[in-house]
């Protein structure tokens, strides 16, 4: 495989963007190497500026569940371009938004859309400090709810990929708020309600973890925080902006049943365009601006492209809710094949899946923590990466990030990545690490 373009592009990027990219994980810092530059994608493929073509298993790092260019929210877009793209003022769309996430989340009435998974999380955190008037909040080692300072403390994806200690720039007077225990760890929890009783404003949680590789809860877990949450009057956040619309037609929320105040999206919401949402009780919605005075706004919010996309794609996933099936049938014959493909290798590995969520790790321990995801063995992981690499199949660049799967995927693309492993997996051996 040739990387002339990419190369050239990475270097040409370096010079003019922050490590030649707009987002750390984008750069492969963890994996090293270059990047390639995505020229255009359809479907399960990839396409990058050298022309090489990739099954991608990244999808936008989720938005893509349809696969890529998917006809429906292209043509939608194409024909909202032509009303002009922002307005500034309320549409009609904001409000078939609305309705349709609150028909398919169970348990919400209300909704506030915003630009990013982020800004989702971001909100959550202030309206339940604003409505609990407390500061703390709990969250899990390993679980990432974007980039405000609050949620910089053991934070996962890109925090845990560059393996950063302790963010700079986020003060010490902020991040003593953030209170965090293991996840899948319903001990710990009950030690921090403990020593900080009454102080508490929220606890977030990602109900699926996948910004530490993909970590399933244990049964219980979640009902156990749950619960807690209610006898303790802290505002239960589940972050959906990874596993909304993911491992069901009303995510997490309806999966387990769960009846969370507030939930964030992002990610598939938008349609692979940049939003992200916060939606939950009335009760607590309401103290939200200009309903109430938690403030929290934004020039582009509910823009009228990224309403129609999102639109568009929940409506498709509404309507057709054997996607799900096959979704979760297509991922079971990938760690499947993987599983008797290392096995045969003799590869200590786990697969973690969940719904169309992957991830592989090199251990012989079971993996329901963030302590044993970065004890596995993550350098046999990048090599593994860049031999699925050469043979066409994209990664995540980081044993810290869940693999996704699209509708776009055939059975034959599965066929192709597992048969690609084995012969990566059979490579890394015969060329040990350094020697590769
Ligand atoms: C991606 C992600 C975010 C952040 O969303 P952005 O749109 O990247 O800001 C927050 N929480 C979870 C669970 C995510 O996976």
């Amino acid at each position: 495989m040739i990387f002339n373009r990419s190369q050239q592009l990475f270097a040409q990027a370096q010079r003019v963007i922050p490590g030649g990219v707009n987002s750390p994980v984008r750069a492969f810092r963890h994996v090293g190497g270059t990047p390639p530059f995505i020229a255009s994608a359809k479907g399960a493929y990839l396409y990058d500026a050298d022309g090489n073509r990739y099954i991608d298993y990244v999808n936008s790092w989720g938005p893509m569940i349809m696969g890529h260019a998917y006809e429906p929210v292209v043509r939608a877009i194409q024909q909202q371009a032509e009303h002009s793209t922002s307005f500034g003022a309320p549409t009609e769309l904001e409000v078939l938004m609305a309705e349709q996430i609150i028909r398919m989340v169970p348990g919400i009435d209300q909704v506030r859309m915003v630009n990013s998974g982020t800004e989702a999380c971001m909100t959550a955190i202030r309206l339940a400090r604003g409505y609990t008037g407390k500061n703390k909040m709990i969250k899990f080692e390993g679980c990432y709810h974007g980039h405000a300072d609050s949620f910089l403390v053991s934070a996962g994806s890109g925090v845990a990929t560059l393996d950063i200690q302790q963010v700079p720039g986020v003060p010490a007077s902020i991040a003593e708020d953030t209170l965090v225990a293991p996840y899948n760890n319903l001990q710990a929890v009950d030690l921090l309600l403990e020593a900080h009783a009454g102080e508490i404003a929220a606890l977030i949680v990602e109900p699926v973890a996948g910004n530490m590789g993909c970590i399933p809860p244990e049964p219980g877990f979640l009902e156990g925080l749950q619960q807690r949450c209610k006898a303790h009057g802290i505002v239960f956040i589940l972050d959906e902006v990874m596993t909304g619309f993911r491992i069901a037609p009303g995510g997490a929320q309806q999966y387990f049943g769960l009846d969370a105040d507030l939930i964030t999206f992002g990610k598939i919401i938008g349609g692979g365009l940049p939003v992200g949402a916060i939606g939950g009780k009335q009760a607590i919605m309401s103290h939200l601006a200009p309903a109430g005075e938690v403030y929290q706004a934004g020039t582009l919010s509910g823009n009228p492209l990224a309403m129609i996309a999102g639109y568009t794609l929940l409506r498709e996933l509404d309507l057709n809710r054997h996607i799900y099936e096959t979704l979760a049938t297509r991922t079971r014959q990938l760690a499947d094949g993987l599983n008797s493909e290392f096995a045969k290798a003799g590869v200590v590995h786990q697969i973690n899946q969940f719904a169309s969520m992957l991830s592989v790790f090199f251990t012989e321990y079971p993996v329901r923590d963030f302590q044993a995801a970065k004890a596995a063995g993550n350098e046999l992981f990048k090599q593994f990466f860049h031999a699925m690499l050469r043979r066409g199949i994209y990664l995540p660049p980081s044993p810290f990030e869940s693999w996704f799967v699209s509708y776009a995927l055939s059975e034959a693309d599965v066929e192709e990545t597992i048969q690609a492993a084995g012969e990566s997996i059979r490579e890394v051996f015969e060329h040990p690490a350094g020697r590769a």
